[in-house]
């Protein structure tokens, strides 16, 4: 069993191991394994992952013919890379770390991510770009990155945009893209100042603009919003795309 130099048992809080294809952004369509993890440190107003955000209850592993059997936590590191590497295929992509928020459990993602490069897996992490410094002691594990911009309005008016910059400027050699999920009550001068300031170190990132998907009964936002997101945008940044969560519209997981 994985122990840290305090002879500690490094353990993951888990939600699910499913695979899938992905369902955002520029990798739409890899097929991938997802290892979802608990806990998170932002509450957006248009998060549609709740469940995962409690770091509390058990977790659910899909394997490839959709049989579901479930867990408890926590997880040692070594076992989750056991249980990875018996639902990997090698015709996926890559495995998809997301949340929540991974990077809350970084210490013992270490572990289990050294397990997993031993093996030879990419590792794509979904993050919402706001700890850098957990970042710090897993940069060599990671190949892709999608990090979210979170917007003023999105997170209670907060301005995370120095975590953000700060977290770009650590992955500037990996494969990484930005995401910036759009409600029709996005305000376009948010958009502005946040890609204005993006543009200034690093307008060679790809951004995602993501139309946030409906909740029960809602609509997505109008294509006219979505434009001028689009133009406002592409004044700062040198590729902008507007992609939707397709595993929403097919009902992937
Ligand atoms: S960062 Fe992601 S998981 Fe956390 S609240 Fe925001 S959308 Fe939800």
């Amino acid at each position: 069993m994985a122990k840290s130099g305090s002879g500690h048992v490094r353990q993951l809080r888990v939600h699910s191991i499913f695979p899938s294809f992905q369902g955002e952004g520029l990798y739409l369509g890899a097929y991938q394994l997802f290892l979802r993890l608990r806990g998170c440190n932002l509450d957006c107003r248009y998060c549609d992952t709740r469940e995962a955000r409690m770091e509390m209850g058990g977790f659910s592993l899909v394997d490839g013919s959709g049989e579901v059997r479930y867990g408890e936590n926590p997880l040692p590191a070594e076992r989750t890379v056991d249980l990875v590497l018996g639902l990997w295929e090698p015709c996926m992509h890559s495995l998809a770390l997301t949340g929540g928020e991974p990077l809350l459990q970084a210490d013992s993602l270490k572990t289990f991510l050294s397990g997993i490069k031993k093996a030879g897996i990419p590792v794509y992490l979904e993050t919402n770009g706001t700890l850098p410094g957990a970042l710090l002691g897993l940069l060599d594990f990671l190949d892709y990155i999608s990090m979210d911009i979170k917007l003023p309005s999105a997170v209670g008016d907060k301005n995370l945009m120095p975590f953000h910059l700060h977290f770009l400027s650590m992955v500037r050699d990996k494969k990484v893209f930005l995401k910036m999920v759009l409600e029709e009550s996005t305000p376009l001068n948010e958009v502005e100042e946040a890609c204005k300031r993006l543009g200034m170190d690093f307008p060679e990132i790809p951004l995602v603009l993501q139309p946030a998907s409906p909740s029960k009964g809602g609509k997505f936002p109008s294509f006219h919003h979505l434009l001028s997101a689009f133009r406002v945008a592409s004044r700062h940044l040198r590729q902008v795309l507007v992609i939707p969560q397709v595993h929403r519209l097919m009902g992937w997981r």
